[in-house]
């Protein structure tokens, strides 16, 4: 199958100074990528003019509810709403019912993405059984059984022997280590982020201590450990300090935060509801605008969605008894354009480094993340003067979007996977 994309300004930075290219793939691999590239015999061409053209885009945080019961999401809706956002890999988190904590589990997850995911889906496995806290998993069980993360993720595995002796083990694995900083006992029966907007409310607050104790728990444990810890969607600027710190002090630290928190604050919250209920929550402009510099200046360095489906009569049920969570596949690239891109916060090389080469990066995907020649084709090919209103419907099985009802600028047009057109926008 050969596919040639003429005349997109490709945004890698990779590939030098950017400039409007042609992009030939062939048999699922880029084989070229020039100036006024003849097409083959047998090839199908795209007309980009105008688009812009980047390494399909990684997800590291996803909730494909698989195993489930199915009515959020499962393996084929999630690879849907993925290919619609032009995201052509996403790691599954292994917070699912029951969760993904065993060998034979995960190479049935593995088998069925295989089937019916339209696009790469990759699995962290738990690092405790059950995600209990209580005893490690077997990583290297799992990890010969294709586990491409370890994470507790939904929970905090604040127990710093365990934790310390994950990090040890997953590092001569060759696999990072994904957690979820956050101290349960100050989060407590909090629903939002603790300030003016909760007491307004009248609904209990999550103070950002919940997210800065437990963080700067982790980073000291990797001190001690050693290892390679990714630190999942951070909320606020007192984070973006201490990874700061961390980074400048060498520690093999990463960090994603999610489109959420670039986009919105707490004082959304009253007008968008349960839909805006996530973990971490929304915090205020200040730490927005904290989170924004850190991705700027190399201090994070990926957006992730946290893509987290609930039915609508879940979410339904207010800000009090909601469950947490937004979806965010088919927005991400659209968010991160919108306020970041646009804005001028962020280049559109910072953002290909931020939504493909980065997370790439973390996953030890070799063969993804750029649009360098040998590499798969996985493409996301964006018209940046789209603008439109989000709504339903969404690919996704669920509704739950914190977008809905806003207005974004730039379009997914094409989705490739591996060569494959797996999106393609109705015009
Ligand atoms: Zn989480």
């Amino acid at each position: 199958m050969k596919l040639l994309i003429r005349r997109a300004l490709a945004a890698d930075p990779a590939l030098g100074p950017e400039k409007v290219r042609d992009l030939l793939a062939e048999n699922g691999r880029i084989t070229r990528i020039a100036a006024g590239i003849t097409p083959p015999r047998g090839c199908a061409v795209v007309d980009a003019r105008g688009l812009w053209l980047f390494p399909g885009f990684v997800d590291a945080h996803v909730h494909a509810r698989e195993p489930g019961d199915g009515k959020a999401e499962d393996l084929r809706s999630l690879g849907r709403a993925a290919a619609a956002g032009g995201v052509t890999s996403a790691l599954a988190m292994p917070n699912t019912s029951p969760p993904c904590d065993s060998p034979s589990l995960l190479k049935d997850l593995r088998a069925r993405a295989r089937r019916k995911c339209a696009v790469n889906l990759f699995f962290a496995a738990a690092l405790t059984r059950g995600r209990a806290g209580r005893a490690l998993t077997g990583l290297e069980k799992l990890s010969a059984a294709g586990a491409a993360a370890f994470t507790d993720d939904g929970g905090w595995l604040s127990d710093r022997d365990l934790f310390e002796e994950a990090l040890r083990r997953a590092w001569d694995l060759g696999a990072p280590v994904l957690q979820h900083s956050e101290d349960f006992s100050v989060t407590g029966p909090g629903v939002v982020n603790l300030g003016p907007v909760s007491r307004r409310l009248g609904l209990p607050g999550i103070d950002r201590r919940a997210e800065t104790l437990a963080l700067r728990s982790d980073l000291a444990s990797l001190r001690r450990a050693g290892g390679r810890l990714h630190i999942q969607h951070l909320s606020c600027a007192a984070s973006v300090g201490l990874l700061r710190r961390a980074k400048a002090a060498g520690l093999p630290v990463t960090a994603e935060t999610c489109p959420h928190y670039i986009a919105l604050t707490e004082n959304d919250v009253p007008a968008g509801g349960a839909d805006l209920k996530m973990k971490p929550p929304l915090r205020a402009e200040a730490d927005r605008r904290a989170l924004i510099g850190g991705l700027a200046d190399g201090t994070i360095d990926m957006v992730a969605t946290d893509h987290a489906p609930h039915p609508a009569a879940e979410k339904a049920k207010g800000l009090l008894r909601a469950p947490f969570g937004v979806i965010g596949l088919e927005t991400l690239a659209a968010a991160c354009l919108t306020h970041l891109v646009f804005p001028g916060h962020i280049s559109r090389a910072r953002l290909t480094q931020l939504l493909s080469s980065n997370p790439a990066g973390l996953l030890g995907l070799r063969t993804k993340g750029s649009l360098l020649p040998g590499m798969d084709a996985d493409l996301a090919l964006i018209d940046p003067t789209a603008e439109y209103e989000v709504k339903p419907p969404f690919f996704s099985r669920s509704e739950n979007s914190p977008f809905k009802g806003r207005r974004l600028r730039g379009a997914v047009v094409l989705t490739v996977s591996e060569g494959r057109v797996v999106h393609r926008r109705r015009r």
